[in-house]
């Protein structure tokens, strides 16, 4: 059989995140529900879905930089436990998508 060679892009994902703008609002869109399930979670997948890493594993805790926050939805589905709180931000605010 004929082995075909296929060359991926070479895609920097962080100097694309750069180029995004956003708006942020003073209170959070995103939270934890229960930070006791968070604590028993073994591998805290929300730490490597994200992938504007908004969250962080701190102070036995976890952190939501929510300010970075790509709205893709993952961690509606991602987090095991549906621990996650989501909903997109207040009218007005949130990602400055350039095509909308
Ligand atoms: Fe908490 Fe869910 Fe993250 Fe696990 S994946 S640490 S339960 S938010
Ligand atoms: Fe991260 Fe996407 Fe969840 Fe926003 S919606 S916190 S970018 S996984």
């Amino acid at each position: 059989m004929k082995s075909v060679t296929v060359e991926l892009p070479n895609v920097d994902v962080q100097r694309k995140l750069f180029t995004t703008r956003f708006k942020a609002d003073k209170t959070s869109h995103l939270s934890i529900r229960d930070v006791d399930v968070c604590r028993e979670c073994k591998d805290k997948p929300c730490l490597w879905f994200c992938p504007a890493e908004v969250y962080k594993w701190e102070d036995e805790r976890i952190t939501i930089a929510f300010e970075g926050c790509l709205e893709c939805g993952t961690c509606r589905i991602g987090c095991p436990f549906d621990n996650i709180d989501w909903r997109y931000p207040r009218g007005g605010f949130g990602v400055q998508y350039k095509f909308g």
